[in-house]
């Protein structure tokens, strides 16, 4: 099969999608048809008017897939989305937002048009000026970026606030997400000169947030606005690898990595040092033999039933609850591509493709 198409290489090993199927240019809705524009954008409804921006672009898909209260993030982009937004402790945050960072110069570098006037960048403010703002870690390196390559751009977030809480998003419809903040943002700047702008932001979800800041960058003469972010949000219950990638499969690779966690590479330098002492590779079953420092795990991989069960406790009280691999799991997966990559490969993708049914047990 082929190859998933529109993938963007971060660092030596972390690749993430991108959107994979056709959207609409403005608010990044999958879409069927060759319009450029969905029809809500076509035809905006009276509360949003215009969107006030010229465009969007996002890295990829962000989404996290709940099952029995634990989340799923369901690509390698939503797992470094989820480190930058939720991970306590700064090396995580710095991690993971200079990856995004170096994603998003890729589109800045690969969509030069409509970017090549831009003079300055935003992000959207916090209501308390002393609240820690997680996307600073995808702007500080993403201006570092820039200038390092010869842009002269300028971060104009600080002459940008937010005037009123508006409660979180959350739990709003649509409409009410619009209402709510429109005219809660105020640019202290009295003219800018139709200086082209990019609003820089972790996730794009209905757009309103970028949309209130793109009406008060207008009302103080900006030029064309531009959203950038990191991750469009998928709004679905159902996990969506099938609907999102229906072309192609996954190379082993992004799909070992998805697996073991982006998590700020610990896991990857411990895998080589583990061994593997028996390896069984049937056509529907795998049986690995695994050396522990207490004794040694088992791994069953039943492709038939499409149960998962190991027995380390790294696997039983963190990895197992978000179906993760442990360092053990990720180790016999790659002496399985040693003897066979086609094998390790399809195994990995039926995994994915159907995480939703497949159970990840104690052994
Ligand atoms: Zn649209
Ligand atoms: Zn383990």
């Amino acid at each position: 099969m082929a190859k998933v198409r529109k993938q963007f290489k971060l660092d030596e090993e972390i690749t993430i999608e991108r959107i994979p199927e056709k959207h609409c240019m403005m608010c990044l809705n999958q879409m069927y048809t060759e319009q450029k524009l969905c029809n809500t954008c076509r035809h905006l409804p009276l509360y949003i008017g215009d969107w006030n921006f010229k465009s969007v672009n996002a890295l990829g898909i962000y989404h996290k897939y709940k099952q029995k209260g634990y989340s799923i993030p369901i690509n390698v982009l939503s797992e470094l989305i989820l480190l930058l937004k939720f991970r306590k402790g700064k090396k995580f945050r710095t991690f993971a937002g200079s990856l995004i960072a170096k994603g998003l110069f890729k589109i800045f570098e690969e969509k030069r048009d409509i970017y090549n006037d831009v003079s300055h960048v935003v992000i959207s403010p916090k209501f308390k000026s002393n609240e820690e703002n997680q996307v600073e870690y995808i702007l500080n390196p993403f201006i570092e970026i820039l200038n390092q390559n010869g842009y002269d751009i300028e971060n104009l977030s600080k002459r940008v606030k937010r005037l009123e809480d508006v409660g979180r998003n959350k739990e709003k419809g649509f409409e009410e997400r619009f209402n709510d903040i429109n005219g809660v943002h105020e640019v202290r700047i009295d003219d800018l000169g139709h200086a082209d702008i990019i609003i820089l932001d972790d996730i794009f979800t209905t757009g309103s947030t970028s949309w209130d800041i793109a009406r008060a960058l207008k009302e103080r003469n900006a030029g064309n606005i531009h959203v950038l972010v990191a991750g469009r949000h998928w709004l679905f219950d159902e996990w969506p690898i099938n609907t999102l990638y229906s072309n192609g499969d996954f190379s082993f690779d992004y799909l070992i990595n998805y697996f073991s966690r982006t998590d700020y590479n610990r896991d990857r330098k411990k895998i080589s040092k583990v061994i593997i002492i028996k390896l069984d590779v049937q056509e529907n079953y795998i049986y690995a033999l695994i050396k522990g420092s207490r004794g040694n795990y088992e791994l069953d991989v039943d492709l038939d039933n499409n149960i998962l069960s190991h027995s380390c406790p790294d696997f039983k009280n963190d990895k197992k609850r978000n179906k993760k691999f442990c360092k053990h799991i990720s180790k016999a997966f790659l002496n399985i591509r040693k003897g066979n990559e086609k094998f390790s490969s399809s195994v990995l993708n039926s995994i994915y493709r159907e995480l939703d049914i497949w159970q990840f047990d104690m052994k």
